[in-house]
């Protein structure tokens, strides 16, 4: 299906973290604790994930907060996120992710993948799910723990077999040293409401990010073929991603800083997808488009 940048669409950006912990798992903060940090920190939704326990959406009074469905789900090898269910699916379903998967979609919902690297999921177990819509490409726990916070090489070792799959960064914070903003999705919505922000993630209209913001990715033409604009705010690099090693990186001055690139794309390329780099080594991630839609 041909390519809408979601910087195209109609609507807003909306921040949100899609996973988080609280005293109803193993959280030290309650729901109410959390929820009111994110909040305070100027996001505009969040979803509460707590291992094997459903927490329905909310949505405060004046209409400018909301908390999506969530849950943490987990079997031999996986940790599998998921939002915009109507209820939990059977545990005994874990046995197999890909069926797992197939009950939250029926459910209504979204799965994805939380921290493949920390996890050991290789490429190989992240494309055998159909249902599957994505991975977190970073998980800020993850990283400041142990350093397992990244799985971008999984991505896209998963991109390159072909599979669409869409990268979050998000918190999985647990409480300890206190709720952090360290990774969220801004996500292209027509309204701040449980089911938009649903099917914009569904249609993968988000990016994620760690620091920096991503301003613009538009489909141009550069010398009468195709290429892609980037804007962003001040980074050292923007890198375009591709089947390996077809990418490029564009990087910023020695002692300077870059807002926007123009990257050439080609059908070869299989699929790109952008990074952008700040001075501090924090990244915003573009979701991965396949030439097949982008170059329709
Ligand atoms: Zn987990
Ligand atoms: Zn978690």
């Amino acid at each position: 299906m041909a390519w809408t940048s979601p910087f195209s669409l109609p609507g807003a950006w909306y921040r949100g973290n899609l996973h988080a912990h609280t005293t109803q798992s193993d959280g030290l903060f309650s729901p109410e604790e959390v929820t009111a940090f994110y909040r305070s920190v100027g996001y505009d939704f969040m979803a509460i994930t707590d291992h094997w326990v459903y927490t329905a959406g909310t949505r405060s009074a004046d209409g400018s907060w909301i908390t999506i469905a969530g849950s943490e789900l987990h079997g031999e090898g996986y940790h599998m996120l998921t939002v915009g269910t109507s209820g939990l699916p059977d545990r005994a379903l874990a046995a197999d992710p890909a069926v797992l998967a197939a009950e939250v979609a029926r459910l209504g919902g979204l799965a994805f993948y939380a921290h493949p690297y920390w996890t050991g999921q290789t490429y190989d177990k992240l494309v055998t799910t159909p249902a599957v819509l994505g991975i977190e490409v970073y998980n800020g726990v993850c990283d400041q723990e142990v350093g397992l916070g990244y799985s971008r090489n999984e991505w896209d070792e998963a991109l390159c077999t072909g599979k669409q799959l869409y990268g979050l960064a998000t918190d999985d914070g647990h409480g300890g040293g206190g709720h952090k903003a360290l990774g969220w999705v801004m996500v292209r919505a027509t309204e701040l409401e449980e089911g938009a922000i649903i099917e914009a993630l569904r249609k993968g209209n988000f990016y994620s990010s760690n620091g920096p913001a991503i301003t613009d990715l538009r489909l141009t033409r550069q010398d009468g073929k195709p290429a892609l604009v980037v804007r962003c705010s001040p980074c050292r690099s923007i890198t375009l991603y591709a089947a390996m090693p077809m990418g490029r990186r564009i990087n910023a001055p020695e002692g300077g800083l870059i807002t926007s690139a123009v990257l050439g794309v080609f059908p070869e390329q299989r699929f790109v997808r952008v990074e952008c780099e700040d001075a501090t080594g924090h990244v915003a991630w573009s979701n991965p488009v396949f030439m097949e839609d982008l170059l329709d």
